[in-house]
């Protein structure tokens, strides 16, 4: 099993992340609305969950990392959902967020977008997972559902994700209208609480609607690069960026401050029911952009296998 290191991360009150992140949403976004609400059921649509809500026993795990990406893919690093949330001590638990899919189970690199319930002693895993790949036939996105593609619950390489029991309760919801500021949706309340809490780490994980405008997003290619990928622009070139339409469903993870353990500090990958998803990078239309979220603090940060070579 991969090794597992676990830090307790500071826990504020929901009101008060409230206002520490809307005082810097305002500087970014010209209409900012922050406030504790009972959480949405998002097992309707558009989310279209497993579990209803982003509550209980809530927490984050950074899984594997971009050095068994890049330079070169280390195709032997592949993990398991239900392996992960019995490592993090909350077997059965809820998972979104983002990462990479294992070549092993699809024999393609791709995005991978989760969202998806492991199985515990009662049930089988139920996974509502998106996959966005670049199509073979004409470079377009291709995104197709996890089960189509399918049996396992693997992912490979690198993920961030928030796990809870999905459950109904209190989250923040944040909607914001009109960029005015270079930070994007995510960064900009990453930002807000390092600013705020400096040293002390502050995880949160969640959903999110890019509900008006286009966002610019990238999908890893199928085939990993014949030539080792050494510096960002050789990443870049090989990455292939799209512009996307909303409606955009991300799943989101991101913490304050890295304590020391090799953390990639935010991760946003979005689906859609209209054939579009990838990893989030910004919007591009910043006048028509609107953002409406759900977050909750995680209670625990969880390091698994962390790349130990540089
Ligand atoms: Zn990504």
């Amino acid at each position: 099993m991969a090794e597992t290191e676990k830090c307790v991360l500071l826990v504020p009150s929901l009101v008060e992340i409230s206002s520490v992140l809307k005082s810097k949403l305002q500087k970014n976004f010209a209409e900012v609305s922050v406030t504790v609400i009972e959480c949405p059921d998002l097992s309707q649509a558009p989310f279209d969950f497993p579990v209803k809500g982003l509550c209980g026993k809530p927490r984050i795990a950074d899984v594997g990392g971009v050095p068994y990406l890049v330079p070169v893919p280390r195709l032997h690093k592949v993990y398991n959902v239900n392996t992960v949330t019995k490592n993090i001590d909350l077997p059965g638990a809820y998972i979104l967020g983002a990462g990479a899919t294992s070549h092993r189970s699809l024999g393609i690199n791709a995005e991978l977008i989760f969202s998806v319930q492991a199985e515990c002693t009662s049930a089988s895993a139920v996974n509502k997972s998106y996959v966005a790949s670049v199509s073979p036939t004409d470079g377009s996105c291709l995104l197709e559902k996890y089960r189509d593609k399918s049996n396992d619950n693997d992912f490979g390489l690198l993920s961030n994700l928030y796990a809870c029991e999905g459950k109904s309760g209190k989250v923040i919801e944040v909607n914001v209208k009109q960029r005015i500021g270079q930070d994007n949706f995510v960064s900009c309340m990453r930002k807000s609480l390092h600013e705020y809490y400096g040293e002390k780490v502050v995880g949160m994980g969640g959903t999110f609607l890019i509900k008006e405008g286009k966002a610019k997003l990238h999908i890893m290619p199928r085939e990993f690069s014949a030539c080792p990928l050494n510096t960002d622009e050789d990443v870049n070139q090989w990455l292939k960026f799209y512009e996307m339409n909303a409606p955009l469903i991300c799943q989101s993870v991101f913490v304050s401050h890295d304590p020391g353990y090799d953390l990639r500090l935010e991760h946003t990958h979005c689906f859609s029911h209209h054939g579009e998803g990838g990893h989030y990078h910004c919007d591009t239309t910043p006048d028509t952009i609107e953002y409406v979220g759900y977050f909750h603090p995680a209670e625990f940060l969880y390091r698994i296998d962390k790349p130990s070579f540089n």
